[in-house]
């Protein structure tokens, strides 16, 4: 069973890297994702984007922004908090 990691930061919760104590810079990367974009022609032909969903079908990860130290653990706490 895969316990979820609450980061025991100040105040409680954030999420503090380990390896270099950064607490402000975060990278989430996603591996194999699909991007498609719909497009509308203007009669002059030039194009104006119209919509666009993004499918991950990879792995998705979480660094730190500074070492790169991988906090990929924190991750479902990150989604809850980003807003
Ligand atoms: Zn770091």
């Amino acid at each position: 069973m895969k316990k979820l990691q609450i980061p025991a930061g100040d105040p409680a919760g954030r999420i503090v890297c380990q390896q270099c104590g950064n607490t402000t810079n975060f990278v989430e990367v996603a591996e194999n994702v699909l991007v498609t974009t719909y497009y509308m022609q203007n009669s002059d032909g030039s194009f104006t984007p119209e919509d666009n969903s993004t499918e991950i079908f990879g792995e998705v990860k979480f660094l730190c922004g500074k070492c790169g130290a991988d906090l990929t653990r924190y991750h479902a706490h990150f989604l809850e908090m980003s807003f």
